[in-house]
This record gives C-alpha cells, structure tokens and sequence, in this order.
C-alpha cells in the first residue's frame, strides 16, 4: 500500500497504525532520505553535489528497526536524522537523481522480500508503487500541518516550523525528478478536521474492500 503526502499531512502516524491493523510491516521512505542526508553531513560531503552524495547513498549500511531506531554505517542517527540540519539539507539530497534510483531500488527490494507492505513517501503511488493494492494521497491546509509539526518538534516556534514546511513543500513538488504529486486515481484525503483513528478507520475499510481476506496484503 502506498500512502503519499506533504510534511504533517498524518501520513507517518497513519502509516503506522494501518499497518499495525492489517499485520503487515511498514517502511518509512523519508528517513532513507534523511539518512543519506545524515551521512554526507557526518562525512563532509556538500548535499547539493549530486555524484558525492549519490556515491554515499549507494554505500550506505542502512538498518531501520521497527521500533524506528536507524542505524547509519553502524551509527546511531535516530535522534539526528529528525533534527533541524538535517531537515534543511534533506529536500536537496532528495532532488538527486542517482539517490532517488538507488533508494526506490531499495525499497521495492523491502516490499518485494516482505511480500508486500505499507510504504510511505513522497513518490510511492507515482513512482515506487504504482499498482499498489491501495494508493492513498493525505493532505492538510498548512497551517494544521505546522501546528502539527511544531507540536512534535521541541525547540522551534509555529512560524520557524511553518516557513520550513513551506519551503520544503516547494522544493518537493517542483523538483524535476518524481515530484511530490497526487497519483492518478490516488484516494485522497484531507486530514485536516479528521482524528487519526478516523483517517485509519477509513482506510481500514477500503483495503477490506479491495482485499477482504488476504493477509499478508501486496504493496
Ligand atoms: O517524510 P519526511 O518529512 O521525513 O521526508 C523528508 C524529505 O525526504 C522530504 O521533504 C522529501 O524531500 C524527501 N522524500 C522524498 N521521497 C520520498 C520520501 C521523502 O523525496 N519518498
């Protein structure tokens, strides 16, 4: 199943739980991102140089537990990959081509050994996953997703966290390579006056729908 949306559209969260109650494992696509992110900037490597960063990818020993610990080249990064660097840097590093190949090839390598799965992004319904069993696309005015995201993060106010949103909205969707987009025939939901047990309840019943006894699900 693929789940796609801008920053604070719920997806994680919602990504989360649906896959808790359908019994399959989920996979977080933006922490790859934010790992090969993390790597270049504990290795130096400036995130705008595409063939630097796109060698660190490729290298990369990335191990993501289920309880959301990320290893990176054996280095504990969980705490960092959500930090305030990090995030800055990310949507740069997501822009490159090679890094985008080399990730997308890993993750349908997740799905394909687990016989399927949630997986939540940027381009899983457009680009990664585009016969999935369900494709979802989740949005929210800015201003919940901001508030959403400010109440997560410690140490940044509503307008710091806004304009970062903002920024890297646009960076997302105009980006030359698998913008972040709503994928043709996608079920979209605004999930700005909806709770998250709304948002999975409903998405409960339209993978019951489709696939009313198959367990584990294809992606
Ligand atoms: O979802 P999250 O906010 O952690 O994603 C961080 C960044 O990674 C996004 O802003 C985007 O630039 C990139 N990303 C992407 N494709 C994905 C997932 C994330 O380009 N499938």
């Amino acid at each position: 199943m693929a789940i796609d949306g801008p920053a604070g559209s719920g997806k994680s969260t919602v990504a989360k739980m649906l896959a808790e109650r359908i019994g399959v494992q989920y996979l977080d696509t933006g922490a790859m991102y934010r790992s090969v992110t993390f790597a270049s900037i504990a290795t130096g490597v400036d995130p705008a140089d595409a063939n630097e960063v796109a060698q660190l990818a490729r290298r990369m020993d990335l191990q993501m537990d289920e309880d959301g610990t990320v290893l990176v080249n054996g280095v504990d990064a969980t705490t960092q990959i959500r930090g305030p660097e990090v995030t800055r840097a990310v949507s740069s590093v997501a822009s490159h081509p090679a890094v985008r190949r080399e990730l997308v090839s890993r993750q349908r390598e997740w799905a394909r050994r687990r016989g399927g799965g949630v997986l939540e992004g940027r381009d899983i319904g457009t680009v990664v996953f585009p016969d999935a069993t369900l494709v979802v696309y989740l949005n929210a005015n800015p201003e919940v997703r901001a508030s959403r995201r400010a109440g997560e993060v410690q140490d940044l106010d509503y307008d710091t966290v806004a304009a970062d949103i903002a920024r890297r909205d646009a960076l997302d969707q105009n980006r030359e390579t698998d913008p972040l987009k709503r994928a043709a025939g996608a079920l979209e939901i605004d999930t700005s006056w909806l709770t998250i047990e709304e948002v999975v309840e409903l998405l409960v019943d339209e993978v019951r729908a489709v696939r009313p006894d198959a367990r584990p699900l294809e992606p």
